[in-house]
């Protein structure tokens, strides 16, 4: 739980034209969801913010993010991150503005990325704050192409698919946040062939006039598997799997020789359904495949040098991006159940 005191006098004096908050409304998790979480499982909480002491800086919160992982923390099943406590606000990405700052990076009306998202206004230590530039990129692609979506993709095509020229991938969950991301870099980095799947014929038509993927369908309409072969009838090289289950299963199947399987994700499972598969794992001894996992948070050194490239190829208009917006505050907990029935393209953002 946050400590809750009020914000000091001496905070205030950094913004005397703008009165500063001295509490704040945050979302937290009141029971711990069982199958798809529902409104009941979090409730609305008024929280005082704490003082604010040296290098720290108060944040006016303008996007929120909202992340197929948060629903894995709403469990407390081991993972690799902790669990949300149960009646504790949750946490998350978050794009804010400086209201009050005693710290020297960081100006009163700077824009930052943080990450004590779910809630109106944050105090935190600068240190953990990025500075974000509302000039370079409009706000919410901060939470998404150029914020940690952009960066997983870049890291499992950069550093885990190992992809040459002329090879074929296959990106499932592709319309979303990391997916569409993903099979565009792949594109960058010379595939030759990426297909996506994806859960309507409007995003299946998006992946290809809008992200440039050579071919798309729908994961709901016919067996993965049966419409993967007939998009990729020789096999693909590379899989970049954000679904896990079926598209697991299905991708694992169209492996061909020393192809690269890279599991970026499962959100097929998060909410404890039925788990499908894999249940030809033997196709990788056949074919010399290998299965890599990663965690983007232990790739951060590649942070600085996905921000150059990214921007630049957002500039020159070789990647493309999409936020799908909700507004307001009130709405972030359906907005968070709306990404996970797949009410996105790209990334899903809740302006507050
Ligand atoms: P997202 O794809 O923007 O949003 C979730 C999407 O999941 C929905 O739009 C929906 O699209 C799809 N979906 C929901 N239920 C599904 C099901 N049963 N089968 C197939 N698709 C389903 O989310 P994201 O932020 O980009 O995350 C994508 C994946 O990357 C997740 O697995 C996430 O955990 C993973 N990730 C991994 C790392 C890492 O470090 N390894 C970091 C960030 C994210 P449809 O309409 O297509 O169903």
């Amino acid at each position: 739980m946050m400590i809750q005191t009020s914000v000091t006098e001496e905070a205030m004096s950094n913004n005397a034209a703008e009165p500063l908050p001295t509490s704040t409304r945050a979302w937290s998790l009141v029971s711990r969801p069982e199958g798809r979480p529902t409104t009941d499982d979090v409730a609305l909480q008024v929280l005082a913010l704490p003082d604010l002491q040296d290098g720290q800086i108060l944040v006016e919160n303008e996007y929120l993010s909202v992340d197929p992982y948060m629903r894995g923390r709403m469990s407390d099943k081991k993972s690799y991150m902790p669990p949300f406590d149960v009646g504790a606000p949750m946490d998350g990405p978050a794009i804010g503005r400086v209201l009050a700052s005693r710290s020297d990076d960081f100006a009163v009306g700077d824009h930052v990325f943080h990450v004590l998202g779910w809630r109106e206004h944050a105090v935190l230590d600068a240190d953990t704050a990025f500075p974000v530039d509302p000039d370079a990129a409009p706000l919410p692609a901060y939470l998404g192409v150029l914020g940690i979506p952009g960066l997983t993709a870049y890291v499992g095509i950069e550093r885990f698919a190992e992809i040459s020229g002329g090879e074929t991938v296959y990106v499932s969950g592709a319309a979303g946040a990391v997916g569409s991301v993903a099979g565009q870099i792949a594109k960058i980095r010379g595939a030759e062939r990426v297909i996506g799947s994806a859960g309507s014929d409007e995003k299946v038509r998006e992946l290809v006039e809008v992200f440039g993927f050579d071919a798309a369908f729908n994961y709901k309409t016919a067996p993965i598997a049966d419409q993967l072969a007939e998009l990729a009838p020789d096999g693909v090289d590379v899989v970049f799997d954000n679904v896990g289950g079926e598209a697991m299963e299905a991708g694992i199947g169209a492996l061909r020789v020393h192809a690269r399987f890279v599991l970026a994700g499962m959100l097929s499972q998060y909410n404890d359904e039925a788990v499908v598969g894999p249940r030809n794992l033997w196709h990788l001894s056949i074919t010399r495949s290998r299965i890599l996992a990663f965690m983007v948070s232990e790739e951060m050194d590649l942070r600085d040098r996905f921000l150059r490239e990214a921007s630049g190829w957002i500039a020159e208009g070789t990647l493309r991006h999409r936020e799908t917006i909700r507004e307001g505050f009130d709405g972030m907990f359906d907005a968070f159940l709306a990404m996970m029935r797949g009410e996105n393209t790209g990334k899903m953002v809740v302006r507050v």
